[in-house]
């Protein structure tokens, strides 16, 4: 096994409002006091970062601030965008890009997704960069390509540097709010070729360092498994990270794991 620590985020998507999300907010932070050998982010809808940031620093909690989206342009005329050095001054940490509700609901493009993984990485945040096929791209066979395209054009002109703050989820379409998970094997299978395939790009120590994380209806009796693959390093988490007890116990599942397996 790896000595990759675990990574978990809580992607709460349009969720939440400043009484709940705090609420939650104070849920995980109890519920993780006892936890070590994870790092675990949760990603606010953005009028949110501020508050969820106050409660996290008042705690003294080791839980990073993440941001569910990210603007590349510095500043300027782009109505409802938001700049890396906006997310930096909500003290957020990390932010996801790329998610598939992003790409396929708001239409976003692979050359879109690097723009905003480059801005956020050459920035200093963590970045997640969120990949999947959909059903159609699965039942056609495609899956393999169309995630070897979605990772090759998002890492474009990213430099082996960068890689450090860098985080990839495999994300299939068909399993993200269906109730549908990925089998263990499955998504073992589908993250064993992104590391084959960053270490085409990046080289082996890259590709052994770089954390390859599952989401798709992740859920506490469903995490032990998927934690226990040897290339999947963690999850993200949309629907079960509403709930501070289910998203705890899948933290604790990817702590485990790591024991588990060493
Ligand atoms: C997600 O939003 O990234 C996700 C995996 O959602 P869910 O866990 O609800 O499928």
């Amino acid at each position: 096994m790896s000595d990759r620590k675990p990574f978990v985020g809580g992607n709460w998507k349009m969720n939440t409002n400043r009484t709940t999300g705090s609420d939650l907010t104070r849920g995980v932070t109890d519920g993780l006091i006892q936890v070590d050998g994870v790092d675990v982010a949760v990603f606010p809808p953005f009028p949110y970062l501020l508050t969820v940031r106050a409660i996290l620093r008042d705690r003294g909690s080791s839980v990073r601030l993440g941001a569910q989206d990210v603007y590349f342009q510095q500043d300027g005329a782009y109505t409802g965008e938001v700049s890396v050095a906006m997310l930096k001054d909500c003290g957020t940490q990390a932010v996801l890009v790329g998610h598939s509700e992003r790409r396929h609901v708001l239409g976003e493009k692979d050359e879109l997704v690097n723009k905003k993984l480059r801005a956020a990485l050459e920035s200093g945040l963590e970045a997640v960069l969120c990949v999947g096929e959909t059903l159609d791209e699965r039942t056609a066979g495609h899956q393999d390509i169309v995630t070897a395209r979605q990772v090759r054009t998002g890492l474009a002109d990213i430099p082996a540097s960068m890689t450090e703050r860098l985080v990839i989820a495999y994300e299939p379409v068909w399993a993200i709010g269906t109730g549908k998970t990925a089998t263990p094997q499955d998504a073992q299978d589908a993250h064993a070729q992104i590391r084959t395939l960053i270490g085409r790009t990046y080289g082996k120590d890259v590709a052994a360092r770089v954390r390859i994380i599952y989401g798709g209806s992740l859920k506490p009796d469903s995490a032990q498994a998927l934690f226990a693959q040897p290339d999947v390093d963690g999850g993200l988490v949309g629907g079960a990270s509403l709930n501070a007890a289910d998203f705890v116990s899948i933290c604790k599942a990817a702590a485990e794991s790591v024991r588990g397996n060493s």
